[in-house]
């Protein structure tokens, strides 16, 4: 089985406006190539962290015998854009296709959650069904993995979203979601993402919630 981790933006994001702010189509619109992500109180930023957990994720799928593709291959690069970032699991015919991110919210809001495509005739209508699937045992293992509360500021109270207006999503043909691991401008989940313990139980819980998903799609 093959998995594709994405970790969403890149460290050197913010040093190069001209490739980052570059329009590219994703399907309903034209929307920048990449954004540079947001970062905790203390200045840590959402690219090295969502390079962190993604590492961890990596490593464990792989001792679990996944073939598993990054979708960059440091942290000190610039993009890829959204669209290569979804042509990169396409590419690759990946059974599942995730993008790690952390949030940028209120400080006043906590926790995390899982962003899963809208389903749009001709350009996600193909793959909304399996990545609803993917993306409610990946919350589980989250949760349970994490004991993180669902996102108390956006979604619906249960740690989903459901979006229309992320290239990632719209331009993939493999099921996919993002997850938003945590609220970096929460002073709570920020002592938490900084924390090398908890990004461990991060990306085991999200290599746990990939795994089910797999074997479900394999049986
Ligand atoms: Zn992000």
């Amino acid at each position: 089985m093959t998995v594709v981790i994405d970790p969403g933006h890149n460290g050197n994001d913010g040093n190069h406006p001209e490739i980052v702010n570059r329009l590219v189509n994703i399907g309903t619109k034209m929307k920048a190539c990449e954004t540079t992500g947001t970062a905790t109180a203390s200045g840590y930023s959402e690219a090295a962290y969502n390079w962190d957990v993604a590492l961890r994720t990596v490593r464990l799928l792989r001792s679990s015998g996944a073939r598993v593709i990054l979708t960059r291959q440091s942290n000190a690069g610039v993009g890829p854009c959204i669209n290569e970032r979804a042509a990169i699991g396409n590419r690759t015919h990946a059974d599942a296709a995730v993008s790690i991110h952390a949030d940028g919210g209120p400080t006043s809001g906590r926790g995390f959650h899982v962003i899963l495509p809208l389903s749009t005739r001709g350009i996600t209508d193909d793959i909304a069904g399996p990545s609803r699937r993917l993306g409610l045992v990946l919350r589980d293992a989250y949760k349970r993995g994490t004991d993180l509360p669902y996102a108390t500021y956006l979604g619906d109270g249960k740690g989903l979203t459901i979006r229309d207006d992320l290239g990632g999503l719209n331009l993939s043909d493999v099921p996919k979601v993002f997850i938003e691991t945590g609220n970096m401008n929460s002073p709570t989940d920020a002592a938490l993402l900084e924390s090398s313990g908890f990004r461990q139980r991060a990306a085991n819980a999200i290599a746990l919630g990939i795994g089910t998903f797999l074997r479900a799609t394999r049986n």
